[in-house]
């Protein structure tokens, strides 16, 4: 065997581990994690040695091997970075668990006050823990920013000229040319997005000019919609939507669903890919509200791409690969929740439509902000002043006061922004290909669920690119995603 299929055959057995400790953990099943012994235990993976073999075989590969060790050096990049920064990341965390936020007489955890934000009615209140959440962030920001360094100082010794380089390189993406159509999207929704936020601060009493970063989270967390978003109704508006799509997720033998109440199990629904694709574990507490069948459709989108994955491709196309193609598969289940038929259908009333959509016109604004952000913090080698740089980016395409404490918090490594931004493109595209063939409600019709089968067999193999030429288009373009969203929230 050579190195490749060595390192290719390790990958199942790493993932395999990896992915049940997560299950057994999130599940609630298990308490004492043990995730740091199985990346040590995989180590030979991602050592240096093993990135500078890989960056090695690449200048010799072509084609099919090309790609996959192309995978794979992101994959070693990656893991190779984490575990250098693990200490950092793990003093971050202990520090974060210590830290008591202390508002009107009340202590709260840092998470739980983080997470109570969005729950305050009460502006003052609110803004008062926000400004108590800034300053221990604040308190705690030096040991983020030693990390940012020491990830910044791997990638020039692995002989990058910076952090954005190296991922630019390893991911085969052009993350300037994606910024450039974002700002494109950006100008083009401005007044949009204007209006409809300043109408909907002007329900909470709050004017768009004074508006700060926990108005809008509370906004956005507080609108009521109609419809029957019960706990009871969970479950069937799923299984029934993947019945007329002619999956029946009962039946699947590989995908297990996970729905016990548990003392210690994520209130969040999420995916386990333990074994791809033969073992895919969906774990939900169901709960009720729109954010949960929100959660819901998400995951059942990354748990049925899973499922779906050919059994007979490399590991690296079941594990690996472009991240924005499962994540367009989630999105495209999530976000039937802005389709007035599916809401007819599932939960009675359209209400919703209209808050998912200004949700996602949100969303997309946001990530691009953060990646326009993260590129001018990643391709420096200087941090300093990027707290400036953080609030006068986020500020002016948000158009609310953002505290710039978060500079280093509201950053995802290795680019993931750009993967969500990149999915959140690619869905709009094949959302208006599949309503082509289908029509608007494409998921009533088997056929729909068929040509989905059909491109979730290929796993990740292929980029977002790479699918949208497949599918008729020159690429990703924001064109579909950009329509999707004037239509849909013009008055
Ligand atoms: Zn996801």
């Amino acid at each position: 065997m050579n190195g490749l299929e060595y390192i290719a055959s390790r990958l199942d057995a790493f993932y395999e581990e990896l992915g049940r400790e997560h299950y057994l953990l999130g599940a609630g099943l298990k308490s004492e994690p043990q995730i740091g012994e199985i990346y040590r235990k995989y180590r030979d993976l991602y050592t240096a040695e093993t990135i500078r073999a890989l960056e090695e075989a690449l200048t010799m590969a072509d084609g099919e091997t090309s790609r996959r060790v192309r995978y794979l050096l992101a994959f070693a990049y990656s893991n190779y970075m984490q575990s250098s920064v693990s200490t950092l990341t793990e003093a971050y965390l202990m520090k974060e668990m210590e830290t008591v936020v202390r508002v009107n007489g009340e202590e709260l955890p840092f998470r739980k006050a983080m997470s109570v934000l969005q729950c305050i009615g009460d502006r003052d209140k609110r803004r008062g823990l926000e400004r108590e959440i800034s300053q221990k962030l604040g308190e705690m920001n030096h040991i983020l920013r030693e990390r940012v360094m020491c990830l910044h100082d791997i990638a020039s010794e692995f002989g990058y000229r910076s952090y954005m380089d190296l991922y630019s390189a390893v991911k085969g993406i052009n993350y300037g040319g994606l910024m450039s159509a974002l700002d494109g999207f950006l100008r083009r929704t401005s007044s949009l997005y204007r209006d409809l936020l300043e109408d909907m601060l002007h329900g909470i009493g709050v004017e768009l000019e004074e508006a700060e970063r926990h108005d809008v989270y509370y906004l956005l967390n507080s609108a009521e919609v109609g419809g029957d978003f019960s706990r009871e109704n969970l479950m069937p508006s799923f299984t029934g939507t993947l019945k007329k799509l002619g999956i029946d997720i009962d039946t699947q033998k590989n995908v297990i669903l996970d729905l016990e109440e548990r003392e210690n199990k994520s209130p969040r629904a999420f995916t386990a890919p333990i074994r791809v694709p033969e073992e895919v574990v969906l774990v939900i507490t169901p709960r009720g509200g729109a954010d949960d069948y929100a959660a819901l459709l998400h995951e059942g989108g990354h748990t049925e791409h899973f499922a779906n994955t050919s059994p007979h491709l490399p590991a690296e196309y079941r594990h690996l690969g472009d991240n924005a193609v499962t994540e367009t598969y989630a999105f495209l289940l999530e976000y039937l929740l802005t389709n007035r038929n599916w809401l007819e259908d599932f939960v009675g009333c359209d209400d919703a439509a209209r808050l998912f959509l200004f949700q996602k016109l949100f969303f997309v604004r946001r990530y691009s902000a953060k990646l326009k952000y993260e590129l001018e913090l990643h391709a420096a080698r200087e941090i300093e002043g990027m707290e400036e740089v953080y609030k006068d980016i986020l500020d002016g395409i948000l158009m609310f006061s953002n505290p710039p404490e978060m500079y280093l918090y509201d950053v995802d490594d290795g680019f993931y922004t750009a993967d969500y931004l990149r999915a959140w493109i690619f869905e709009a595209q094949l959302k208006s290909v599949m309503m082509e063939k289908y029509g608007y409600a494409w998921y009533r019709d088997a056929e729909a669920g068929k040509y989905l089968i059909g491109l979730w067999r290929y796993g990740q193999k292929y980029s977002v690119s790479e699918l949208a030429n497949f599918i008729g288009y020159q690429g990703l373009n924001v064109d579909d995603l950009l329509d999707e969203l004037q239509e849909g929230l013009a008055s």
